[in-house]
């Protein structure tokens, strides 16, 4: 039965029960007062936008979250020491969150201990985690949520700065007899505020994240973030989820309050993943409005504090589902039936839905929320939020450094070689094309159609193409199982449209990885999840606990994209065990393999066999690029996809209909230039690529060997500077011991006159702060030897100053 009480009713219940210290205490949460009657007040703003006759029926509250469904988009905030409020603490509360169908988040500072929480928990059950300077507690706080069968862990990050908590100061507050965390163990915590600010620690970065990974296999959420810049910062540092939180107060005048910036923050994650809004919620219609301005979910903390106090058990859960229930009233107000359907069209304020939504009309497109610029002009929440992210800005940076210093040696382009490309060879390449068109049999007027008319969606080549795939990579494929691409690059982005068949699956890739697969991704709001790479490739085990991992996450991984041989950016090279490894976990993982090799047959010496070719049961989907074995300029690349797809045809048919609607078909003035070289070394390309390949195998001999002189061992370890050695392709992997940023690169260019690309910005989840690209294709030989030693300069002046910093901090 619906309760007739509000939860003021229940907070002036628990006021009147509890010692007025303690109610201090909850009242003051871990937070600045003005900051968390901020909160409160920025949602009495929000208006929703009354609707009538929608005929939605009762409203669903039920939401999906980290693959698991709650009953309401709503989850207990993580609060210390439940036990102050009702003698059975957080065991109480974990019922009351199991009857009603919602998670709760237990504090690091909880009154009872994971192991029992969990035992009566019928919800998802998160841990809440403060870092400390003792990193060896955090690990066993978390190991310890882990094993209890927590399920995600909510990273307080903005701790550092929490708040004075005034009243607990003015009450001289410490914890009452037989209240005590009852998850740490060490350290005296009978006095909260002096607690934080003597054992959190103080100097934590991003990378706290890779370290929470590297003791957890626990998603990891953040809670403390404010502003669309750190939202974006977690999503590339692999956040799993975001908590909007103002929990510190922060001691910053005009911090805003969580409401206020969720549009903003909500916008930059672009669905990236869930974002959970934490402070001032106090009504259902709250809950809406959150929503509405863009979050998954919200936390509710105090409010449940307030019914254990004023009730135990049943009074939490009595809070909780006033909360369900005055939501179930604000989406039958706001004509919406079900969580999917809040968005920004609910505010009073915001966009106004096109017309109303008769049953059987489209839905009206929704206005991403966020800001729009000044005067009707377009702002950046205008636009798709791929275009705010840096992947898509990867080369901007680079490109501006290298107009800047154009006399700097340039390690960074990714070039082919050219010095043997004659500009008239290109008439001789579409002639040698026209006559085998003649020799076959064509017409001059189905010549003249091959070059000036739209072709065929799939490519009028691919019979060359098959052909030249039998002689030299030993792929034997049906012609029909080809599809001819605008570059390899088209070629991947139809892969992944076709693959992903909804939000929970997921694409994964190796880390370090190309930018123009994770750029792909992104523009198609595609998630990824990243498996280290190795020199020797990657770890098979790890990928089949990625693969785990994500299942248990609810999502569903689809295919593995690799470039095997010499790869974009590291040079490594997937051993042929590994090879082997691969296509056996991608047929018991039920996973496809995307491979990408544009590198080994412009390398020297016999090559690994591709993948493809060892394909027995047509898990890999090839991915080619022509443009280092032919040119860049034609834009010509291929897929073979050669799946059946049940009830259709092939899978290289599917990606044909995608094709049709996005480039509609391969310029067929470039595939018949591409034609004519293949046809010119007699439809291999070994020949063709003699003499860039004699360049590359030189480019890279002539950079290790300039490394080996002017960074010789002991000088080498004693710097703490490591390469490796591929034996091909293009680039190489170079470790140095400070941070290769964008501030790094400027002073390198600048001082030292040479470039090069950082090798985080090809890490797709965050990491790579050490090390460097080198790429060696484009440089003449004399250009290679004068950068290394160059760079050498760079490495020891920079090494000297990380020194000197380090010793002076
Ligand atoms: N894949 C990888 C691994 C690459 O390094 C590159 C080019 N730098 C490409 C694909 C691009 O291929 P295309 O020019 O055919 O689009």
């Amino acid at each position: 039965m619906r309760s007739a009480l509000t939860l003021a009713d229940v907070e002036e219940a628990a006021r009147r029960r509890l010692d007025p210290a303690v109610w201090d205490f909850i009242a003051g949460g871990a937070g600045e007062e003005r900051t968390l009657r901020a909160n409160v007040e920025a949602f009495r703003k929000v208006r929703l936008r009354p609707r009538v006759l929608a005929g939605a029926g009762r409203p669903d509250t039920a939401t999906r979250i980290l693959g698991r469904t709650w009953a309401a988009p709503v989850a207990i905030a993580p609060v210390a020491y439940h036990t102050l409020a009702d003698p059975a603490g957080e065991t109480a509360t974990a019922e009351a969150a199991g009857a009603v169908g919602v998670p709760l988040v237990v504090s690091t500072f909880a009154g009872r201990s994971f192991e029992d929480v969990a035992a009566v928990a019928t919800a998802p059950l998160w841990a809440q985690v403060y870092c400390f300077r003792d990193r060896e507690e955090t690990r066993r706080l978390v190991e310890r949520a882990e094993r209890a069968g927590v399920e995600a862990l909510v990273l307080t990050v903005d701790a550092p700065h929490l708040g004075r908590r005034h009243r607990d100061l003015r009450n001289g507050f410490r914890l009452p007899d037989g209240i005590a965390p009852a998850n740490l163990s060490g350290a005296d915590y009978s006095s909260p505020s002096g607690h934080a600010a003597a054992e959190f620690d103080p100097a934590l970065d991003w990378s706290v994240v890779g370290w929470l990974r590297s003791v957890s296999r626990l998603p990891v959420l953040l809670k403390g973030i404010l502003s669309a810049e750190d939202a974006r910062q977690a999503v590339a540092a692999g956040a799993d989820g975001i908590v909007v939180s103002n929990h510190g107060g922060r001691q910053l005048d005009g911090v805003p309050a969580t409401l206020e910036v969720l549009a903003e923050v909500a916008g930059a994650v672009a669905g990236a993943c869930p974002v959970l809004l934490d402070g001032g919620v106090r009504r259902g219609a709250d809950v809406l409005a959150a929503l509405a301005l863009g979050a998954d979910a919200v936390l509710l903390g105090r409010p449940v504090l307030h019914g254990l106090a004023a009730g135990g058990r049943e009074g939490a859960e009595r809070v909780l589902r006033i909360v369900v229930d005055e939501l179930v009233d604000a989406m039958g107000l706001a004509g919406i039936g079900s969580v999917a359907e809040a968005g920004p069209a609910l505010l009073w304020d915001g966009p106004r839905p096109a017309a109303a939504a008769v049953p059987g009309a489209l839905a009206a497109p929704v206005a991403p929320a966020g800001s729009t610029a000044p005067g009707g002009g377009l702002g950046m929440a205008d636009l798709h939020p791929s275009l705010s992210d840096p992947v898509l800005d990867t080369m901007n940076f680079l490109n501006d450094i290298t107009r800047r210093y154009p006399r700097a040696i340039s390690f960074a382009p990714g070039r082919p070689y050219d010095e043997h490309f004659e500009t008239e060879q290109i008439f001789d390449y579409l002639r040698r094309y026209l006559d085998h068109l003649e020799e076959r049999g064509f017409t001059p007027e189905q010549r003249r159609e091959a070059l000036f008319q739209y072709g065929p969606t799939r490519g009028q080549i691919r019979e060359l193409i098959a052909d030249w795939l039998r002689a030299e990579e030993d792929v034997d494929v049906p012609v029909d199982s080809i599809v001819v691409t605008v570059g390899c690059q088209e070629a991947m982005a139809l892969a992944l449209r076709a693959l992903i068949s909804g939000p929970e699956d997921v694409m994964l890739v190796a880390s370090p990885c190309y930018v123009g697969i994770t750029g792909a991704a992104r523009i198609l709001d595609i998630r990824l999840a990243a498996v280290a790479e190795r020199e020797d490739g990657f770890d098979p085990a790890e990928l089949e606990a990625v693969v785990r991992e994500q299942r248990a996450l609810g999502r569903r991984p689809r295919a593995f994209y690799v470039v095997p041989d010499h790869a974009n950016p590291s040079g490594n090279t997937m051993s042929l065990a590994n090879r082997h490894a691969l296509l056996e976990l991608a047929g018991r993982l039920d996973l496809l393999v995307l491979e990408d090799s544009p590198y080994r047959l412009v390398s020297p010496g016999r090559q690994l066999p591709t993948l493809k070719s060892l394909d027995r049961d047509r898990r890999v989907v090839q991915l080619g690029s022509f443009s280092k074995t032919l040119f860049p300029g034609a834009r010509v690349g291929y897929a073979v996809a050669d799946q059946p797809v049940a009830g259709a045809g092939l899978l290289a048919d599917e990606l044909t209909k995608l094709k049709s609607m996005i480039t509609v078909n391969t310029s067929p003035l470039s595939q018949a230039a591409a034609a004519g070289m293949l046809l010119a070394g007699e439809g291999r390309l070994a020949e063709i690529n003699a003499e860039a390949i004699a360049h590359y195998e030189g480019a890279m001999r002539v950079t290790l060997k300039a490394l080996d002189e002017h960074l010789p061992e002991p000088r080498r370890s004693a710097l703490g500077v490591r390469w490796n050695k591929p034996s091909g392709g293009f680039f190489l992997t170079l470790n140095v011991p400070f941070r290769a940023d964008d501030a790094a690169l400027a002073r390198s260019a600048e001082e030292f006159g040479v470039i090069w690309t950082p090798m985080s910005y090809f890490y797709p989840l965050g990491g790579g702060e050490h090390a460097i690209r080198l790429s060696t294709s484009y440089p003449t030989h004399a250009e290679l030897e004068e950068g290394v030693a160059r760079l050498a300069r760079f490495i020891e002046s920079e090494s000297g100053s990380a020194s000197a910093s380090g010793s002076a901090s």
